[in-house]
């Protein structure tokens, strides 16, 4: 069955929650996100292969790369069909959201027929080396440089929060070729197992590894890693930031459910008063005000529509905001919800909630952007 781009709405959405409900799932698939843990990796590549047979992978890929050259609404209805199904929309997203767009885009014959179909079937994993310790939000100051050699290119550099660069087979590096300034980066396909390349996981707050520190010393790659022309980092590294937004999506469905299970925690605890039934209600509105600037954003169907930018803001504040809350009502039983439990998810959602403001592109950045271009305020003293 494959999927097509002329159905309505209600029967798009039954069509795919009916292949949802009814594929077989890998022992051990969990919904673990836009990245998977070393233990997700076997479970979620088998789902993603079932989705790439049945036309749900790369969506939005053109029809010549084996995608479906989706609309936006459709790519929203999968996202949020997935988050309602609790299984993951794909292997890991930075490959198929992030590196096929930019391929497709900018990438010669070969790199295209090398990686986009190992790609679109979920073979290679892929993470993405854009942030460094001196280099997240200003991500201009890359100091990773990559110097012309005889034989391609040498690159020196430390790279970090390198989500799922343990168990990747490829990077997508940004580094720098040229003068200071975003006129002089370039970007990079660097092979993870390449001589020189070293990765060293970072234990996260709730208790997973998702993301690493990634050190490149004297590492060569041939003329044909560099993507684009030299000096064309900046649009591509741009390109892959606002496809990212998109996935939010998902979010937008995951909170109502994490807000059913709040209500119940707070019912079975008999814990309605004036209030918590305020602090409720509060985000019980925030939620619906996301819901709708979300399919005011999805009606407008274009990924550069400004709206994206509150929606990144909107999303990530009201996630964290909401599972602050419910983990409130939990109260004490927090620090004791056994592992696999509503109450254990709450706790879970709460610890995750601390890095969705930063990823992305942080909130202060955010409101920054919204400013700026698109509230026309004046630009910050640099
Ligand atoms: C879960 C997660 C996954 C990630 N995955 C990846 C990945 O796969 N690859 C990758 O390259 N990166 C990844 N990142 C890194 C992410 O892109 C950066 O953390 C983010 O861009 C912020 O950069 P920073 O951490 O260097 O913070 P900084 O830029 O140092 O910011 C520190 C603080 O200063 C504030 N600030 C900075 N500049 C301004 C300003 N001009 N105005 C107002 N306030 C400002 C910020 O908002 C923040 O509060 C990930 C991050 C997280 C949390």
């Amino acid at each position: 069955m494959s999927v097509a781009n002329d159905v309505d709405i209600d029967s798009l959405r039954a069509q795919i929650r009916e292949f949802l409900s009814s594929a077989p799932r890998p022992d051990g698939l969990r919904n673990y996100g836009p990245t998977p843990t070393e233990a997700d990796i076997e479970p979620g590549r088998s789902w993603h292969k079932y989705l790439a047979e049945h036309g749900y992978a790369g969506l939005h890929w053109p029809t010549e790369h084996g995608g479906a050259d989706a609309s936006v609404l459709h790519q929203a209805i999968f996202a949020e069909e997935c988050a309602r199904a609790d299984v993951p929309r794909q292997l890991a997203i930075t490959a198929i959201d992030l590196v096929g767009p930019v391929l497709i885009a900018f990438g010669s014959d070969h790199q295209q027929q090398r990686y986009l179909e190992r790609i679109r079937l979920g073979d290679d994993i892929w993470t993405q080396l854009f942030s460094e310790p001196d280099a997240g939000s200003d991500l201009a100051a890359v100091r990773t440089t990559a110097v012309r050699t005889q034989s391609g290119w040498r690159v020196n550099g430390q790279k970090v929060w390198s989500s799922a660069a343990k168990s990747a087979q490829y990077g997508i590096l940004l580094a720098r070729t040229g003068a200071e300034g975003h006129r002089g980066l370039s970007m990079f396909i660097v092979p993870m197992d390449a001589v020189g390349v070293a990765v060293r996981p970072i234990k996260q707050i709730d208790g997973e590894s998702k993301f690493n520190e990634v050190f490149l010393d004297d590492v060569e790659l041939r003329p044909d890693a560099l993507i684009g022309e030299a000096g064309q980092g900046w649009p591509i590294a741009m390109m892959t930031l606002g496809r990212e937004r998109l996935t939010l999506g998902c979010q937008a469905v995951a909170m109502f459910r994490l807000r059913e299970q709040m209500v119940d925690a707070a019912r079975e605890r008999g814990l309605f008063d004036p209030v918590l039934a305020r602090a409720m209600a509060r985000i019980w509105s925030r939620m619906w005000l996301l819901r709708f600037t979300w399919e005011r954003a999805i009606d407008a169907g274009d990924l550069a529509s400004p709206a994206f930018s509150v929606l990144k803001l909107m999303t990530s504040e009201t996630d964290r905001d909401l599972a602050d809350l419910a983990t409130e009502v939990l109260g004490t039983d927090a620090c004791t919800a056994p592992a696999s439990t509503g109450d254990a998810r709450i706790v879970h959602a709460m610890l995750v909630g601390r890095a969705q403001t930063i990823l992305g592109g942080t909130s202060e950045i955010q409101r920054n952007i919204l400013g700026e271009r698109v509230l026309g305020l004046p630009k910050e003293p640099r």
